[in-house]
């Protein structure tokens, strides 16, 4: 069975479905350096941890929302709307690095 996303409009749907946004991150201050944006937007951290990502329904919903998910076992912990508070968003669960 392929990976389900518990969307928060749509409940558990197959992975196909969604569009990977990639991992939370806390983003640069206005005026911050050019090479700050340039990570912040093109650098995409592959962690072995607990992490929140950002997740699109294309397949249905089409909404944004967060992920909390687990990338040494692939496990989705939980699923937010965006603005709902999450805990740890940079920095949650263990970590190799
Ligand atoms: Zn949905």
């Amino acid at each position: 069975m392929s990976l389900m996303i518990p969307c928060p409009h749509c409940e558990r749907r197959p992975v196909g479905e969604f569009h990977f946004g990639g991992p939370v991150q806390e983003r640069p201050q206005p005026g911050a350096a050019t090479d700050q944006w340039i990570a912040y937007t093109y650098d995409q951290p592959n962690r072995r941890a607990v992490q929140w990502e950002w997740w699109f329904h294309r397949g249905a919903c089409r909404q944004w929302f967060l992920v909390q998910r687990d990338t040494r076992t692939n496990q989705v912990l939980d699923s937010v709307l965006p603005g709902a508070a999450i805990v740890g968003a940079s920095e949650s669960g263990a970590s190799d690095e």
